[in-house]
């Protein structure tokens, strides 16, 4: 198939917010797609392979930019200038490729299948003169493309597609295109999609209309799948309301998600974002094959951190490191030991227990685990109807160091992918700062030409010092958003509970004639903007000169009313941070 014609999908689809219209546009695409086609379905999210294949395209801006320079015969210099005014660089590639055809004529058509197999080759390489071999293969597409087709390479090139297509989408226009619209169907295919993490091989089943197949498609131990979510409930009292009674009450432990797969003698580790972590935890490797009984199984879970010597379990922030270190492993892993906690199952010996009740799985699990305090342990657990129980319960997972509790429905199945309403989280409020922003970085995309993920900071001990204690962007509005009809009645009344409402804009021209310094994209700015976060947590974090991160920060309102010398001071933040850990409230 040629390229084009995927090109111009995307350029149709991206002209449209409406779901219903991508879903009619990409079903009739659909249709025309042979079974030859079908890795299309991956370049349709701007990927070369299933989501749970580890291998990424992985292309730097830095190399991007190196790439369209070469191709387009143009100064670096003056890519990176433009990427700079424009702020996408798939664009900067369609500009400078239009200049360049009105000279040369182009050489070859290019086909998807090209487009593949070339993408394909680049997380191959490795070693010397990759970064040669790279600009190659990269460059061989870019100068057979014509200008869309190159603005849509660069954007795969560098993992940022933007049509606004989502898998959501591609599931529902399966669904159109083959079948009807009908809510079983979408269903049958969504489930399939679910399990196998691999949008072609449903793909080739949708296209032959066999409906029965698509039942078939079961989990596979190896490949990961992504994990089921919670929803939240404010109070112990809503989550009975919603789950009814009894149910199950867990500890919410504070580390980070872990799906097991074991098959005979091999284990392997996945993150909540597929990432295969195996290599870094080579105890928990052992945990597993001591002391869990079966040949085969996935097991879904939560790994926490704890002190050796003092014994207490740590927050997240203290064994974030071991996720992503790749050497010292040994040492590593004496600092920063991990305690894994899980709580459900998948796959046992063989057999899917998607389709069975939480009772069942939660029984068989504990049936297998073999309990070693401090290497792995089936999740801590109550199942009962009774509030006061629970909120004992939850008073004890805070003063455990873990962030509250989750209530299961018993009779549920697990989803995987889905946020369900049948498992829920319960934590502890929101709380707030008053803090002053003291650098930020300049947007890209939707937000070039705004500065955009701003830097904040409370007081320190000494005069004039502040120092940083995280960075946020969440609570800023777009500026088309703030400004367009429908949304003035809502913005409006946002100013009334908040005080005022932000834009990037309005941030911007507040900021920049405060900036210091620039580097890059990266600017230091004079404290003066006084803004009230609320976040959800602070955590001790190497990150920040303060020594401490707030967890989950959120812009709740501009502070015009605050004199500088009035914001959250160091020790605020340690006293909250003190406090957090004996919040008993319950909403
Ligand atoms: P979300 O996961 O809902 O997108 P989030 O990243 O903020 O939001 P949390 O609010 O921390 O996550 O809540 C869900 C997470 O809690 C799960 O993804 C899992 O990692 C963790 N968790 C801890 N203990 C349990 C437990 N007993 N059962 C299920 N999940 C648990």
């Amino acid at each position: 198939m040629r390229y084009l014609k995927l090109v111009e999908l995307y350029e149709e689809i991206s002209g449209t917010t409406k779901r219903l219209e991508k879903t009619e546009i990409l079903s009739k695409f659909l249709r025309y797609l042979s079974s030859e086609d079908r890795d299309v379905m991956y370049l349709l999210l701007g990927d070369i392979y299933p989501e749970y294949d580890e291998r990424r395209i992985g292309i730097s801006n830095q190399l991007a930019i190196k790439a369209i320079a070469k191709s387009t015969g143009t100064e670096e210099k003056k890519v990176i200038h433009e990427w700079k005014v424009i702020g996408d660089l798939g664009n900067v590639a369609e500009k400078f490729t239009l200049h360049k055809k009105q000279h040369t004529l182009h050489s070859h058509i290019l086909t998807t299948k090209k487009v593949i197999e070339n993408l394909r080759k680049l997380p191959e390489l490795v070693g010397k003169g990759t970064v040669g071999k790279k600009l190659g293969l990269i460059n061989e597409l870019l100068t057979s493309a014509n200008p869309v087709e190159a603005k849509y390479l660069v954007r795969t090139l560098i993992g940022d597609l933007r049509i606004g297509i989502q898998e959501s989408t591609v599931r529902e226009s399966m669904a159109v295109a083959f079948f009807k619209k009908d809510k079983e169907i979408s269903e049958k295919i969504q489930r399939a999609i679910d399990r196998s993490n691999d949008l072609a091989v449903v793909f080739d089943i949708v296209q032959k209309k066999k409906l029965k197949e698509l039942d078939k498609i079961a989990l596979q131990i190896g490949k990961p799948i992504k994990a089921m979510l919670a929803q939240k409930a404010v109070t112990i009292k809503e989550g009975f309301e919603k789950l009814g009674t009894p149910c199950a009450v867990e500890y919410k432990y504070d580390g980070f998600r872990l799906l097991i797969h074991k098959n005979n003698d091999e284990v392997k580790l996945f993150t909540r974002s597929l990432e295969n972590v195996t290599k870094q935890f080579p105890e928990v490797v052992e945990y597993v094959k001591k002391y869990v009984k079966g040949s085969s199984f996935i097991l879904d879970s939560e790994a926490v951190g704890f002190n050796r010597k003092t014994k207490k379990y740590t927050d997240f922030q203290a064994i974030s490191q071991r996720i992503r270190r790749k050497y010292h492993i040994e040492k590593l892993q004496n600092e920063l030991p991990v305690e894994v906690n899980v709580f459900d199952i998948l796959l046992y010996n063989g057999k899917s227990q998607l389709d069975e009740s939480f009772e069942k799985r939660t029984k068989l699990l504990r049936r297998i685990v073999k309990n070693h305090t401090y290497k792995i342990i089936s999740s801590k657990q109550i199942i009962t109807g009774d509030e006061k129980k629970t909120k004992e319960f939850y008073k004890q997972a805070l003063r455990d160091n873990q962030e509250g509790v989750m209530m299961k429905n018993l009779k549920a199945e697990y989803k995987p992918g889905r946020r369900v309403g049948h498992m829920l989280k319960i934590k502890p409020d929101e709380r707030d700062l008053d803090l002053v922003i003291t650098g930020a970085e300049w947007g890209t995309g939707k937000r070039s030409g705004w500065l955009s993920s701003f830097i904040l900071s409370c007081k320190g001990k000494k005069k004039g010092e502040y120092l940083e204690i995280g960075k946020v962007g969440t609570g800023v509005k777009e500026k088309s958003q703030a400004t367009s009809h429908a949304s003035a009645e809502a913005s409006s009344n946002e100013r009334r509970k908040s005080g005022e409402s932000l834009t990037f804009e309005e941030l911007t021209k507040k900021l920049s004639p405060l900036i210091i310094s620039e580097k890059g994209k990266d600017v230091k700015i004079k404290p003066k903007i006084i803004v009230a976060v609320t976040y959800q947590e602070i955590q001790k974090s190497p990150n920040y000169n303060s020594g401490w991160a707030l967890r989950f920060p959120r812009f709740t309102a501009l502070r015009n009313d605050k004199p500088l010398s009035e914001i959250a001071d160091i020790d605020e933040v340690i006293e909250d941070f003190k406090l957090q850990k004996r919040n008993y409230r319950y909403g």
